[in-house]
């Protein structure tokens, strides 16, 4: 499949047995939510991946979520309680009971929240919305020199209250830091397991994956720009108005992108969302950077074994904008059709892709092509030409470096980039880059033996058929050359060799 499939694991699907049927529908990237369960939770999930994927001899990633500056709302009492429209709602950073006999004041429920700074950044008049933008709350006052401290908010939009639940603040200029102290335990974690991805949630400007990367390099799993090591690269979650307005220097800085609409659709609002999807995409292949739409692809399929038909369309527009992968969240993590859920991606995916194959290639140069990357941009602009003019039915590289794979990934050939390495980690990465079958294969002794090896596995996988033509990159000579610079044509099987150019 040329689009990725991203499933997040939970109680729905982290037993080995279901893992190993999402890995058959087309999942090429386990996500694993620190948000929810423990390290011994974590370590599980991530073995049960790591062993399936080594018994069907498959490259697959696991991507680790950290929770970034996530605000929550502390303990309600059992049962929950009801906010109703235009009531009053305090909300105090020292711990209460919300819902008890005690914590009623002057006709105000009173709720606790665990962020510290909460009642010195929010300012009158600022909206405070609680479980995902369910309940909306407006600050009236913030009565700072009280006793406790707290906001007084009138319910706008009521409903039932439950422990725990997520607060949004939009409009408030927030001081948290990029990285909790529990994120900076999950990077450790991360760190030690060898993940392949860490996502990091509500950036809100460039600087804060750069402080990820810095922690990183402390613990020495970001060594040099060869991406040799422990090269752990850095998806950032956008999900905050400030996120895009900075998008630009985010994406600059990031190793990919994550389109987190959930709560990008909460903080800006629902219609913002799809312009938003566009517009990051677009600049995310301007940079050569992996982007994922996520959120709520095929959310009626937590409870039905079918999507709806606005969420077919929706997931094949993700790709029609250019998505390298879909993300499926609750649908596979909780949900009753969690391998059914991916079989739908696929289905969807597979059509729109195969439409997208009819369409004229865009061969748009990039605006922004950052001046190390230039001579892979160039190298992959010409592979996309070439393959068009050719009808190419797939690209066949061998690499050592996936970064120059990456950006044939970004060229959008729609076609198959049948990519072999002998280094595993690359592989895992090219897991999330759309069009890219990783495989491994150890460094081919000459380029002839390499062409004739990976002709036979494409022809025993179906993927070509004898006399379609392929175009090959790689390094000369192949015995040593790290970076790509060599493009063969040839027909499969043509015994008179190929093209050099
Ligand atoms: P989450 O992130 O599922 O970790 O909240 C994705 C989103 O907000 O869309
Ligand atoms: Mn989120």
């Amino acid at each position: 499949m040329l689009t990725k499939v991203i499933a997040t694991l939970g109680p729905a699907s982290g037993d080995a047995e279901t893992i190993g049927r999402m890995i058959d529908a087309g999942v090429r990237v386990f996500r694993i939510n620190f948000s929810h369960g423990s390290f011994d939770d974590y370590q599980r999930l991530l073995e049960n991946v790591r062993d399936v994927s080594e018994q069907c001899n498959r490259p697959i990633a696991v991507l680790g979520d950290l929770c970034g500056p996530k605000i929550r709302v502390g303990t309600v009492i059992n049962g929950g309680i009801e906010l109703p429209a235009t009531g009053a709602v305090r909300i105090q950073t020292q711990p209460v009971i919300a819902g008890e006999p005690g914590a009623i004041t002057d006709g105000h429920i009173t709720i606790s929240c665990g962020y510290e700074p909460l009642v010195d950044e929010v300012e009158p008049g600022e909206p405070v919305l609680l479980d995902d933008g369910q309940i909306e709350l407006r600050c009236e006052s913030a009565e700072r020199e009280a006793d406790p401290p707290h906001l007084v908010c009138r319910v706008v939009h009521g409903g039932l209250l439950t422990s725990r639940k997520g607060i949004n603040l939009p409009q408030t200029r927030l001081s948290a830091p990029a990285l909790t102290d529990y994120d900076r335990q999950c990077v450790e974690f991360a760190a030690d397991h060898d993940f392949d991805f860490l996502a990091l949630s509500f950036v809100r400007r460039a600087a804060d994956v750069a402080e990820l990367k810095d922690l990183m390099r402390e613990l020495d799993c970001r060594p040099g720009e060869d991406r040799s090591g422990r090269f752990l690269p850095v998806i950032a979650k956008i999900e905050k108005p400030q996120a895009l307005d900075e998008i630009e220097s985010i994406v600059d800085e990031a190793d990919g992108i994550m389109v987190a609409r959930g709560d990008l659709a909460v903080e800006m609002s629902y219609e913002a969302v799809p312009v938003a999807q566009k517009r990051i995409i677009r600049l995310c292949h301007d940079y050569g950077k992996p982007v994922v739409v996520a959120t709520q692809m095929l959310q009626s399929m937590i409870e039905s074994p079918t999507p709806t038909r606005a969420e077919v369309s929706d997931a094949a527009n993700a790709i029609f904008d250019g998505a390298d992968a879909v993300m499926l969240s609750g649908e596979t993590a909780v949900g009753r059709w969690p391998v059914e859920a991916v079989m739908m991606l696929r289905r969807v995916a597979g059509r729109a892709n195969a439409y997208l194959r009819t369409v004229a290639p865009c061969n748009e140069p990039p605006r922004h092509v950052p001046d190390s990357r230039f001579h892979s941009e160039a190298l992959a602009r010409g592979v996309g030409t070439i393959v068009h003019a050719m009808d190419a039915a797939m690209v066949i590289a061998w690499f050592a470096d996936d970064g120059s794979v990456a950006y044939l990934s970004r060229n959008r050939m729609t076609r198959p980039i049948l990519a072999f390495s002998d280094n595993e980690r690359a592989l895992r990465r090219l897991c999330l880059s759309h069009g890219v079958i990783p495989r491994t294969m150890g460094r081919p002794a000459s380029t002839s033996e390499f062409i004739s090896d990976a002709e036979r596995y494409a022809q025993t996988h179906g993927w070509a058929e004898q006399g379609d033509p392929l175009v090959f990159v790689l390094g000369e000579p192949i015995t040593s050359a790290d970076a790509i610079n060599n493009i063969v044509t040839r027909r499969l099987g043509d015994s008179s060799g190929g093209y050099d150019f």
